[in-house]
């Protein structure tokens, strides 16, 4: 087990993406994760490898928690979550995201084995789950204490914000009309538009730095915003890490041992 401590740096809602392989220059799909939090607890963050016998090796990111709320594994599986801060039901007895994540990464190797996971477990809080796999299928899988809802998709984008859009499950969340993650999530369907077929790293980052048009989050009350970001480029083990605001720190690239 390798653990690896992010620097603390400045930085609540949560962003992913995926884009396919045919809307890249590279031809590998990219996984873009923003994890958005109060700064104050970048300094417990982590990105941690694991190795558990007879099961995948992961990397997976964390603070001073159990599990991992996001992160990818050496069969090129990627997943990561955002809460749903208007749900409008209460916490459940069930597993937090970040026990189901670290059990997805340990155990699965493809998008459909995650989604029947998550479809069959019971879950504690309201949380979106992004997961795509090499073969360019992802999926949203929406989950409360009363139910889930999934769709897996081929198209080129598929993005999870803090916001319910499945019809299983979008009648328990009340978030208001004008909250910024709607904004976000427009902003990353434009930005895909804008850039489809055309898609490279350098633009996926430019694009994750960006505050005019796009996601890099700063929140004075609480203190926070963006505490990690990083983009995995599925089916070549690495993955792309800011840790802290996208907008001044690097993103660094890492390599999951094989
Ligand atoms: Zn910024």
């Amino acid at each position: 087990m390798i653990a690896t401590h992010l620097v603390p740096q400045k930085t609540l809602e949560c962003n992913l993406f995926f884009v396919s392989g045919e809307h890249t220059k590279s031809g590998y799909s990219l996984f873009i994760r923003y994890m958005d939090w109060i700064e104050e607890d970048l300094q417990y963050g982590i990105m941690l490898e694991t190795k558990p016998t007879g099961k995948h090796t992961a990397i997976g990111f964390n603070f001073s928690d159990v599990g991992c709320y996001d992160g990818f594994n050496e069969a090129g599986l990627t997943v990561g979550t955002a809460s749903v801060p208007f749900y409008d039901g209460k916490t459940g007895v069930g597993l937090r995201d970040s026990f189901a994540t670290r059990w997805i990464l340990d155990n699965f190797s493809t998008t459909e084995e995650a989604v029947e996971y998550l479809e069959n477990i019971p879950h504690a809080e309201a949380i979106g789950f992004l997961v795509a796999d090499s073969r360019g299928i992802s999926a949203r899988v929406e989950c409360t204490p009363r139910g889930v809802s999934s769709f897996e998709s081929q198209d080129g984008l598929n993005t999870v914000c803090n916001f319910f859009m499945l019809e299983g499950t979008r009648h328990f969340d009340k978030m208001p009309r004008d909250d910024r993650s709607r904004v976000y999530y427009r902003r990353i369907n434009d930005w895909f538009d804008q850039h489809r077929g055309k898609i490279s790293l350098g633009k996926a980052e430019d694009f994750c730095r960006d505050h005019e048009n796009g996601i890099c989050e700063h929140l004075k009350d609480p203190l926070g915003g963006t505490i990690w970001s990083w983009i995995a480029e599925l089916g070549t083990g690495k993955i792309y890490l800011a840790s802290g605001y996208p907008c001044q720190n690097r993103y660094r690239s890492y390599q999951i041992s094989s």
